[in-house]
């Protein structure tokens, strides 16, 4: 079966022996996440290489994406490890403090105190804790714990409506954007950035960091400050992709307010021909049991219905109990969910122009395949561009992105609806365009007498020269 929405787990202890990664892998992982908030550089090192071996093994390219951890505000260490936090009670958050006690705790960015006042709220721990900012002195916030709990060593800190000012690359996400492009990630996803310099400087940062190895990855901006959604359309336009990161983003606007905006971001992200990645939380009780609740499975299915390119597993995937269940269970949601997604193409086209020549050839395609009920279509591609583009609208007929670019197949691998395969495109272009059928028939994606779309550029080898729409049946002579 032809799965379009893609799946993006991350890796960790619980899935990080070849054994269970191959079997996530089979079971529908299209892209490892690596989440650098935690492991050294040689841990991520030796998963990337362990993706790379089980991918080969399973006969297909699977995209690695590295997740920088970025400049998330943390409170330190305790004396005992945790303290336990009582409603209505005192409690300071100290720059200058070394080691925290049930008073206090210290900070990991030393100037949070400079961007708070009484009035705010802190939420702490994913918004479990909360705290009522009631006076600043010094280095020293003081607080009353309004919501108290067990806040143990390093959890997070967000303000309520945003508005922290630390910088969008820490010295840490710089060193690890090297590591990233040093084991070949093909994504970067950038934590917390607030606007569009901060997306492109990662980029900049990247592509500096990537040369070497030939690397140009495919920019991620992982929404989840307040600040962030006002600055949207300028963010996409400065990324290949947004993350709806529905973990920070839910403590800083308040849960209510994400599956709207998860909506609108999604809509956003399409319209503006970026990627888009649905994030956190998606099947959290497969962590300990072996089936989603009712609720997880119409959240993911509702996500594909959104248009999401993938949805993302974390916790579930890199320390759960059951990795290879829950991709097998996301996937089978996915499938689902497709089938009753209705095209809404004639109307997407009302109020498009397009004035790229393989712009336009890739809508001519779509419309022409979906209308005349086309079982494939069948890209010949050097970038993936054109490919992305026939994404960006959905129709029941499953695109097939052929790529003499090992690169070009692992971005593609996020884009939904659209299945990248390996082809060698030295020939000229008719025995190209007959190989490429053959590709696609040989792994079973078309018979006979079926119905294919066709797109290649000519003279072919050249990104962006996507020229020629053909239509033919399969085992025609071209
Ligand atoms: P994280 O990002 O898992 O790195 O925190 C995703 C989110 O905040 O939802
Ligand atoms: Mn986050």
């Amino acid at each position: 079966m032809h799965r379009a929405t893609k799946i993006v787990a991350t890796i960790g202890p619980a899935s990080s022996t070849p054994d269970i990664l191959l079997k996530m892998i089979r079971a529908g992982l299209d892209v490892v996440r690596l989440n650098f908030s935690h492991g050294t550089a040689d841990d991520h090192r030796q998963r990337a290489e362990m993706v790379r071996d089980c991918a080969r093994q399973a006969g297909r390219e699977v995209a690695i994406m590295a997740d920088l951890q970025g400049p998330k505000i943390r409170v330190g260490k305790f004396e005992n490890g945790k303290t336990t936090l009582e409603p209505g009670h005192p409690f300071i958050l100290d720059a200058e403090c070394e080691l925290g006690n049930d008073e206090r705790v210290g900070l990991d960015y030393k100037d949070l105190p400079r961007d708070l006042k009484p009035g705010d709220i802190l939420l702490l721990n994913d918004g479990l804790i909360v705290l009522d900012v009631s006076r600043v002195i010094g280095s020293e916030i003081h607080t009353i714990v309004r919501v108290g709990g067990d806040l143990s060593n390093n959890k997070g800190i967000n303000r309520q409506g945003g508005g922290l000012t630390a910088p969008a690359l820490t010295a840490k996400d710089m060193e690890d954007i090297r590591t990233a492009m040093s084991l070949g990630a093909d994504f970067v996803a950038v934590s917390f950035p607030k606007n569009a310099t901060d997306m492109e400087m990662a980029r900049q940062l990247a592509n500096i960091a990537g040369a070497p190895y030939g690397i140009k990855p495919k920019m991620i901006a992982k929404i989840e400050r307040a600040e962030a959604i006002p600055a949207l359309q300028e963010i996409l336009d400065s990324s290949d992709g947004i993350m709806v990161a529905r973990g920070d983003l839910a403590v800083e606007v308040g849960n209510a307010a994400v599956p709207a905006l998860q909506k609108r971001m999604i809509r956003m992200a399409r319209d503006s021909n970026k990627l888009v990645i649905t994030a956190t939380q998606m099947m959290e009780s497969m962590i300990h049991a072996p089936v989603p609740t009712r609720a997880e499975v119409s959240d993911v299915a509702n996500a594909v219905l959104d248009g999401t390119d993938a949805v993302m597993l974390s916790a579930e995937s890199a320390a759960g109990k059951y990795p290879v269940q829950t991709i097998e269970a996301m996937a089978a949601i996915c499938l689902e969910a497709e089938k009753s997604e209705q095209s809404e193409l004639d109307k997407d086209f009302l109020d498009r122009t397009f004035t790229r020549i393989d712009q336009s050839i890739a809508m001519g395609a779509l419309f022409t395949a979906y209308h005349l009920g086309a079982k494939a279509i069948v890209a010949l591609t050097e970038s993936g561009s054109t490919a992305l583009w026939m994404s960006r609208h959905w129709t029941h007929v499953p695109i097939f992105a052929l790529t003499p670019r090992a690169g070009s197949e692992r971005a593609m691998s996020l884009y939904r609806n659209v299945t990248p395969l390996h082809l060698d495109t030295s020939s000229d272009r008719d025995t190209a365009l007959q190989q490429a059928i053959e590709v696609v028939v040989s792994k079973g994606y078309a018979a006979r007498g079926d119905m294919v779309v066709l797109t290649v550029g000519e003279p072919m080898g050249q990104p962006g020269g996507t020229n020629t729409l053909k239509i033919v049946r399969v085992g025609d002579v071209l």
